[in-house]
């Protein structure tokens, strides 16, 4: 790998820090009650990159449950400050989300999907004129 990254990031205290070589492969909203807590907001904003065009400094912890899918899905989070970093889902490998504020600038962020609409609080706004669905998409 060479040349500037596309994006790079960190945790709130700095001990895990990470860039990405290529831009998103897709990107997207969740309202899933298992985002909602992990994220303690409404949603979760995260976009999916190759895993392999991204590189982390530092370690974290983990905690990894099974969606509803059946597939298993491990957020990775600092163990110092707490701060949400990365997912990996058992049914997407080679592939990892970031937790979109976690990037120094992310002006490129462009939802392309809303997922767990049916989760949605009232109170917390996510795009309208991009396919929405009430769970995951239908598989592809
Ligand atoms: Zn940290
Ligand atoms: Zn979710």
């Amino acid at each position: 790998m060479s040349g500037t990254p596309f994006a790079q990031g960190r945790c709130q205290c700095g001990a895990v820090s990470f860039s990405v070589a290529a831009p998103p492969v897709t990107m997207g909203q969740c309202h899933c009650k298992d985002c909602q807590r992990a994220s303690g907001t409404g949603h979760m904003s995260n976009a999916r990159f190759r895993r392999l065009d991204v590189t982390i400094s530092g370690e974290t912890k983990t905690f990894a449950v099974k969606a509803d899918s059946g597939n298993v899905n491990t957020r990775h989070f600092c163990p110092t400050c707490g701060s949400r970093l990365f997912g990996e889902n058992s049914g997407r490998p080679g592939f990892m989300n970031v937790a979109v504020g976690a990037f120094d600038d992310h002006t490129w962020f462009d939802p392309q999907w809303v997922l767990y609409k049916n989760s949605q609080p009232l109170w917390d706004i996510t795009a309208e004129d991009v396919p929405c669905y009430d769970g995951m998409p239908p598989p592809t």
